[in-house]
């Protein structure tokens, strides 16, 4: 009996380790260099001058030297966490002064990076209104520009875009589990040990469903892609279980990819100083290594099939890269459907949808690669009205449920 007993165990064991429980690796013909490189970290202070006062000293920030010009100008200087990098010079501190006054503030940036983000005001951190056009001149050399302030013993936030860092996130993960279908979690931990936030979204069980596999924010300043994906989110809790859509999917979401990323006010990389969107074939990178492997561990462990991966990003403007036609995939019509659906629901002309770059080790590559799903990037403008961003992710997501309900 103990002999029947050890060797009933021993092929249980050898059946379990047969199920590939981690990422494979993928080869590309140009492969990238993901491996870590060094970042230069922002020293946390508040830099004093005659009368105004700036602090860097906070999640999120971005403040790297702070000076003034002359009675009424100011220097706010900004730089990258290191160097090669994509040009989104991210940018947050809070100012204030001894006495209210108007004064002038040069967003001075570093490495041939131009002024990018529309500045935005607030006085708590969390509302957040535009700087008037009126009070903004971008320089001749495109690489700084001139704000118009009105400062005061008030505490003035001055961020690229709406503050949206580790704690904030987190706050609305909690929120989201609090609601039926919806377990947080973690998938890991970042380098500097902030959680990888999961979120289980399905009704009763997960086990022997289709699966969606959402993710956002692998650059720090895309905010706009994370709006796009919590209202994306939000619309598949709210309506997902009326509808039937949970009964029958599990959807996996990764709000926060780059924790530390956000937390340190960087323009695009993590603390290894990599784009993580260039990583996911090889997983040198502790984020990446981690949510990947707790995709497929996951989703072999619960028999999901996963059919469409979705990884929310924002750019100059509104894009879709999809899926060459030539690219096999177990939906094959729906993205074509997908868009079709938004187009119409959101009364627009032209979907702007774009070929991805397959030949890159990015996201959308990996949900091909691993799984054989649609793997799309959704990217959404910098400076897309905030409104227009809700209304796309809540039509976008009722757009999905109801394909997805025909398959
Ligand atoms: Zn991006």
């Amino acid at each position: 009996m103990r002999t029947y007993l050890f060797f009933a165990l021993l092929f249980l064991v050898s059946c379990k380790s047969n199920t590939p429980l981690v990422a494979a690796k993928h080869d590309y013909p140009n492969p990238v260099d993901t491996t870590t490189k060094n970042i230069q970290l922002q020293k946390r202070q508040v830099f004093e001058t005659q009368g105004l006062q700036a602090s860097n000293d906070f999640p999120a920030a971005r403040l790297n030297a702070f000076s003034q010009e002359n009675d009424s100008t100011y220097i706010a200087a900004i730089w990258p966490e290191n160097f090669p990098i994509n040009p989104s010079p991210w940018y947050a501190f809070k100012l204030w002064a001894k006495e209210a006054k108007e004064i002038y503030l040069k967003l001075q940036y570093s490495n041939g990076a131009q002024h990018r983000y529309h500045p935005k005001l607030s006085l708590d951190g969390e509302t957040w209104k535009l700087l008037d056009t009126t009070a903004i001149r971008t320089n001749t050399d495109q690489m700084s520009a001139t704000l118009k302030l009105q400062v005061s013993t008030d505490t003035l936030w001055l961020a690229a875009q709406e503050i949206q860092d580790h704690r904030r996130v987190g706050e609305w993960a909690k929120k989201m589990s609090a609601t039926k279908n919806v377990t947080l979690s973690n998938a890991g931990k970042s380098a500097q040990g902030r959680a990888l936030y999961h979120l289980n979204i399905t009704e009763n069980t997960s086990t022997n469903k289709p699966t969606v596999l959402i993710i956002s924010r692998q650059h720090p300043p895309e905010v706009t892609g994370f709006l796009c994906m919590k209202a994306f989110v939000e619309t598949i809790i709210n309506e997902g279980a009326t509808n039937g859509f949970l009964n029958k999917y599990r959807v996996m979401v990764y709000p926060l990819m780059n924790p530390d990323g956000v937390d340190l006010g960087h323009y695009r990389h993590n603390t290894g100083g990599v784009d993580l969107n260039r990583d996911w074939s090889q997983y040198h990178q502790p984020e990446i290594k981690q949510v990947t492997n707790h995709m497929v561990r996951e989703t072999t462990q619960h028999n999901n099939e996963v059919l469409l991966g979705l990884d929310f990003h924002s750019t100059y403007r509104d894009v879709y890269y999809t899926p060459d036609e030539s690219v096999t995939r177990k939906i094959p019509n729906f993205k074509n459907a997908w868009l079709d659906q938004i187009k119409v629901a959101l009364n627009i002309e032209d979907i702007n949808e774009r070929p991805g770059k397959i030949s890159r080790p990015t996201s959308s590559g990996w949900f091909n690669k691993q799984f054989g799903a649609t793997g799309i990037t959704y990217e959404i403008g910098d400076d897309t009205p905030r409104d227009f961003i809700k209304t796309k992710g809540v039509e976008s997501a009722r757009a999905m449920m109801k394909i997805l309900l025909e398959e």
